[in-house]
């Protein structure tokens, strides 16, 4: 007999994108019109030259019996991982390539690394709003309670309020937790975190011997060298910290799937000593997982190029821009925009304190723009609206507009 993981039935019913595509689909089928996109965390700037030209290297390799390869390391070609490297060393951070984990996209991961810890003694502490990842792949897991359906809050959770007045920052919580996410910047409020914050919760992770998962998908975006990109900029992070990276974001590779999880020697746990956690998900890495693509890691061996570098820049700049036109175009009408300066990502307030599903609606019927309702992420989300600088330039001017002209304040 076996029996389905009964974890899965104290997930939420609502899946926030899931829902929002429902609510799309009935308007097009309603009014005939198609929705504009302004809230989707979705590349659509094509792949570079230079990256292009490292996937093509590594089709032609594996066309040509000479050059063909089968399975590889199931760890990362350690060429990517030693590129890896000097990217972090050119930050002052010092690695080795044995602690970059190559996998096929952030996500994952970020789903996985959760089992690496005890299955009945890990509780977690999570943003709120935060991207949903953290908290789903742990309530599956059964490291979390049921699910409040008055507070909106998993029992067993702790959670970082990241609100207006705390300027959407997470501030290092009383209680004790296993497990710490943190995104910086923030999906999807597109908040930073300084040298200070950062600082902080190391120090209290290494006091509670607890681990800080820190998901810097985004990293590129900063821009500011006041904050931080990476968790390793803090003093002794690496005692506490996993950082996970992907290429989906400032490369477009959303569709190609690459990205690394760094797991330091010098990490340790409750009853461990330095390089065992390491160890320990190397091991599980041979167990489980046959290596990202050969023809990803070309082309993520080619994003690191000098050249690829500059490229990447060009298409962070660009939705950037993006950021830029809406940022302008929503004050320009009185509305309050939080975000979008050194992250993809906009957070509005809803007008008259609407309720984050009310504004979608009203901002649906009115305007035709889609955007991603903040309580989706959490409950203090509510009463907030992602938007996203991800998109054609034409069509980010053409929701803007529509906005501007049509939304009724
Ligand atoms: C997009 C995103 C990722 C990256 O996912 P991939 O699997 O690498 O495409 C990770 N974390 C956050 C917060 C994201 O928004």
């Amino acid at each position: 007999m076996v029996k389905l993981n009964p974890n899965y039935e104290k997930l939420q019913k609502n899946y926030l994108f899931r829902d929002i595509g429902n609510k799309a689909k009935e308007f097009r089928a309603s009014t005939g019109i198609e929705p504009m996109k302004l809230g989707i965390g979705d590349t659509t700037e094509p792949l570079t030259p230079t990256v292009v030209e490292g996937l093509r290297k590594g089709v032609d390799n594996l066309a040509d019996r000479d050059t063909y390869s089968g399975y590889g390391d199931e760890h990362g070609a350690l060429a990517l991982k030693k590129a890896i490297v000097k990217k972090y060393k050119e930050r002052g951070i010092d690695l080795d390539p044995s602690e970059v984990f190559i996998n096929d996209g952030a996500k994952p991961d970020t789903a996985n690394i959760q089992y690496h810890f005890h299955p009945e003694e890990t509780t977690i502490a999570v943003q709120d709003p935060s991207y949903t990842v953290y908290i789903e792949s742990n309530v599956i897991a059964g490291k979390t309670g049921e699910f409040n359906k008055k507070t909106g809050l998993y029992e067993g959770v702790v959670y970082m309020p990241c609100k207006e007045e705390n300027n959407f920052l997470p501030e290092v919580p009383k209680q004790k937790a296993g497990l710490i996410y943190l995104c910086n910047p923030n999906n999807p409020t597109g908040s930073n975190h300084d040298r200070k914050l950062a600082k902080a919760f190391v120090d209290k992770a290494i006091e509670d011997k607890s681990v800080i998962i820190s998901d810097g998908a985004y990293e590129e975006y900063i821009l500011d060298s006041g904050l931080v990109r990476s968790i390793y900029e803090a003093e002794e992070a690496k005692k506490c910290s996993i950082e996970m990276k992907s290429f989906s974001k400032d490369n477009g590779f959303t569709g190609v799937r690459l990205g690394y999880t760094i797991i330091p020697h010098e990490l340790v746990v409750e009853g461990t000593s330095p390089g065992e956690v390491h160890d320990r998900w190397s091991d599980r890495q041979s167990r489980f997982f046959n290596e990202a693509s050969i023809i990803s890691q070309l082309g993520g061996l080619a994003a690191l190029t000098n050249n690829g570098v500059e490229q990447s820049k060009i298409l962070v700049n660009y939705y950037m821009e993006n950021a830029k036109i809406i940022k302008k175009g929503l004050e320009s009408m009185g509305l309050t925009v939080y975000g979008g300066i050194n992250a993809p990502y906009l957070w509005m307030k809803t007008p008259n304190n609407m309720g984050s599903w009310q504004f979608f609606d009203k901002m649906l019927n009115e305007t035709h723009v889609i955007g991603a309702p903040g309580v989706g992420f959490g409950p203090s989300g509510e009463g907030f609206f992602r938007l996203s600088a991800f998109g054609l330039r034409g069509d980010v001017e053409k929701a803007v507009e529509s906005i501007t002209n049509n939304l009724r304040l």
